[in-house]
């Protein structure tokens, strides 16, 4: 047995002064009816709690931990950094340095702005949206999440096209009602939404591959349509790749499917494991922001010195040769394990994986289209593998809706223990299955 002594005294302290004993609700393991193990260090693919069980670590604090944890070359260069201050408030060269590096590999990004969370840099590129079209109405997809903008928090109201209902108690009706939530992959459902609401659409913003649904990966043609559908009524694309950008791909999904949104929104992997988000674009939209034009963007700690050099520092390892070809090669060895050994133990189960992205699923199902699909899938089944595998030292993400991350770390010997322990999962819970 898993000792959790130490985790579980920190968590009942933590909780009398933080709601919920952390800082956002994942973190809680509430989705998988267990107590969160406190975290002590990482190193490499590895992170080691307060009772000093070691884990594999898949979650790579969702998403941004690329290179694996305390990658040497990056913490030297924030070392570097901070020894001349953590923050001033005003330009440093390595903001430009920074945004010079995100635009090689993000041609859509002609000019951009940092942000300090990725939550910022969609709140403001829906305004830089609304600002530059003057418009209100907002398209989103259900499943899809954008961080917590009120604007954003917002449900599929009953029927598709219909407005939006808040997720959150907090968030105004009148704020929600100009948001509207469509079915992921659903091209019907898209163009009914726009030909009804002709020149009142602002912008369509989306996950190009949805992360915060589990793992789910649009078709082609959808992505197709949301761009010549955008260009049709003059709404503007948001590509929200604050997961995907530098993650699926150099060039995020932008790159994967040849299409070039109006605005990105990037964070994660871009600040290196640092507070970081930015959102940029078309040139003629960013030189609406303030202080060039009057839609109004701003941050104490916006371009923060520690947080550049971090993204300066992984922007430039992963950018060596057949970085993300061989994060793929390992990931599918992954996942193919993972499909393989449930097969042999009759589990429902799928998989889906880009770059060094991935999602499994417990359902026959074997084309996870939409939220929908997400939803059908045995919440039980995940939660007694997800306690199963965290015993065995697995780290997986402790909900059912979230993606899984591979870091450049992970070593073959790390993949096959991995298989072996979901090979003996499979098995017990073959045996439950059976049982029932
Ligand atoms: N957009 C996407 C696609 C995300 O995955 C997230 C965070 N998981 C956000 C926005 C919000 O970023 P942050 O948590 O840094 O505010």
């Amino acid at each position: 047995m898993r000792k959790n002594n130490n985790s579980k005294k920190a968590f009942l302290d933590s909780s009398k002064i933080i709601p919920g004993g952390v800082n956002s609700p994942v973190r809680a393991f509430k989705s998988v009816n267990s107590l969160p193990v406190f975290i002590k260090k990482g190193k490499g693919a590895y992170i080691y709690d307060l009772d000093d069980n070691k884990y594999i670590d898949y979650i790579g604090s969702w998403g941004p931990m690329i290179l694996g944890h305390a990658n040497e070359t990056v913490i030297k260069s924030i070392e570097k950094v901070i020894k001349n201050s953590t923050s001033f408030g005003a330009p440093t060269l390595l903001e430009t340095k920074l945004a010079k590096l995100i635009k090689k590999n993000f041609p859509s990004m002609e000019k951009m702005r940092m942000t300090s969370s990725g939550t910022e840099a969609t709140m403001s590129a829906i305004r830089l949206a609304r600002g530059v079209t003057n418009r209100d109405k907002i398209i989103k997809f259900e499943g899809c999440y954008h961080g917590h903008v009120d604007s954003l928090l917002v449900k599929a109201g009953s029927g598709s096209a219909t407005f939006g209902v808040p997720s959150s108690p907090g968030i105004p009706k009148d704020l929600t009602k100009h948001t509207f939530t469509l079915k992921y992959n659903n091209i019907d459902d898209l163009e009914k939404c726009f030909i009804k609401n002709a020149n009142k659409i602002a912008c369509v913003i989306i996950e190009p591959i949805a992360g915060n649904m589990n793992c789910v990966i649009p078709n082609k043609k959808f992505i197709k349509k949301i761009r010549t559908l955008c260009n049709k009524y003059n709404s503007l694309l948001i590509f929200d790749e604050v997961m995907t950008g530098f993650r699926v791909a150099k060039g995020g999904a932008q790159e994967i499917y040849k299409t070039k949104p109006d605005i990105t929104t990037l964070g994660k992997i871009v600040g290196g494991g640092m507070p970081v988000g930015v959102f940029g674009g078309k040139k003629k939209y960013m030189d609406q922001v303030s202080p060039v034009g009057p839609i109004y963007h701003a941050g104490t700690l916006s371009g923060n010195p520690a947080a550049m050099s971090a993204g300066i520092k992984t922007i430039e390892i992963l950018s060596r040769k057949n970085f993300h070809k061989n994060l793929e090669k390992k990931l599918s060895i992954l996942m193919l394990g993972l499909k393989k050994s449930a097969d042999k133990y009759n589990i429902p189960f799928q998989i889906n994986y880009v770059g060094g992205m991935f999602g499994f699923f417990f359902t026959e199902k074997n084309n996870i289209e939409n939220f929908e699909d997400v939803n059908n899938c045995n919440e039980k089944i995940f939660q007694i593998f997800f306690n199963l595998m965290l015993g065995k030292g697995i780290y997986f993400a402790p909900s059912s809706f979230e993606a899984g991350f591979i870091s450049s770390s992970h070593t073959m010997k790390d993949i096959n223990l991995t298989i072996k322990a979901a090979e003996e999962s499979f098995k017990i819970l073959s045996n439950y299955l059976n049982s029932k």
